[in-house]
């Protein structure tokens, strides 16, 4: 079995695809209010597409695949494609990251085509918050599909909140009593500074204070990080009553040195670096038959895998267009 190995001795087996660039929320610090210029839709990878690229990444010896967006729910036939990539690749783990939104209708579904696991966005528990972030009136919406994942009985499902000061950093102990409640893990995700967010040093919660916050809580008392899954995340445990939350560290402590994972936006350019600008169309080639071809522009890419982003630190993108 080939494995995928960078210049700097990281397997890369995780690969995130962006299934489209459209939105249904407008965070703000994600895009700007009037959303960003949408790819065209023949510029978009269709579902075969995907599967071939997914096919040839699990014979490079990658081991999951998320699905990401934009909002991967908005995109049609989402459930089918997932349902026939689950069934040409057995033994892959299958994740998404959604805002939730849509997960009502659709919690079920993931659950009957072996979703793995389910990160779901939120940043906020208050209805005007909410709707000032996301630009659209949805938290009643999200909780509905928090609610039908954890029914559904998928069985990793994550609240991913982005800590802001001034606008959520109060709502931690909140956050962890609501996440406690829907049985779901919480993770605190560091502020990133991408193209047209609100990013400034103002906003910016680092881990530590993340941790310090959670030490000042009075019913917290974190015990040493312990290892949950391959990726980012830090979790902790409090040594009172054996709850835990994860931390990702993405911009103080960066986790370059482990990082396994490659990205694919929805038109089908391979990023092997979150913050780097730079991208490789792999489109015609997923066209094409000869799957050596493919995999030779795959292998030649990962050779400009980036040691670390501090190294390049130019990246300005949206992250809808990344996926995150
Ligand atoms: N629409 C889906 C969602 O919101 O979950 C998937 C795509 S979204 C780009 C993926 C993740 O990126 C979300 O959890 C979102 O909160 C996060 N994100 C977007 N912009 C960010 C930023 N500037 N800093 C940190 N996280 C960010
Ligand atoms: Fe959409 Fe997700 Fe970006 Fe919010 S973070 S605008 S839900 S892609």
């Amino acid at each position: 079995m080939a494995e995928v190995i960078d210049s700097y001795g990281r397997h890369l087996n995780y690969v995130r695809i962006s299934v489209t660039d459209r939105c249904n929320f407008r965070c703000s610090y994600c895009m700007p209010p009037e959303g960003v210029q949408e790819i065209d839709h023949a510029e978009i990878m269709r579902y075969e597409e995907i599967l071939r690229l997914c096919v040839v990444f699990r014979e490079l010896g990658v081991r999951k695949f998320r699905f990401t967006g934009g909002e991967p729910l908005v995109r049609k036939d989402i459930v089918s494609f997932l349902a026939e990539l689950r069934f040409q690749l057995p033994d892959v783990k299958i994740a998404m990251t959604t805002n939730g939104f849509l997960l009502k209708k659709y919690a079920q579904q993931l659950a009957d085509v072996g979703i793995d696991s389910l990160n779901i966005s939120l940043d906020t528990l208050d209805c005007d918050k909410f709707s000032s972030i996301t630009r659209v009136d949805g938290l009643e919406k999200v909780f509905s599909g928090i609610k039908a994942s954890v029914k559904s009985g998928i069985k990793n499902i994550k609240i991913n909140t982005v800590l802001i000061k001034g606008f959520n950093d109060t709502e931690i102990p909140e956050l962890l009593k609501f996440s406690k409640k829907a049985g779901v893990l919480l993770r605190l995700i560091e502020f990133m500074p991408l193209q047209d967010s609100i990013w400034n040093e103002k906003h910016f919660i680092s881990s530590n204070e993340m941790l310090r916050i959670l030490q000042g809580m009075g019913e917290w008392k974190l015990e040493d990080s312990f290892a949950f899954e391959d990726g980012p995340a830090k979790y902790y445990c409090n040594a009172k009553n054996g709850d835990r939350i994860g931390i990702i560290a993405a911009v103080s402590h960066h986790f370059c040195d482990s990082c396994n994972r490659l990205r694919v936006s929805a038109s089908g350019n391979l990023r092997t670096c979150l913050f780097s600008p730079q991208e490789f169309p792999l489109r015609a080639l997923i066209r094409n038959p000869d799957t050596a071809k493919l995999k030779n522009a795959i292998f030649e890419q990962i050779k400009s895998k980036p040691k670390c982003w501090r190294d390049i630190r130019t990246g300005k993108s949206h992250m809808s267009s990344i996926g995150g």
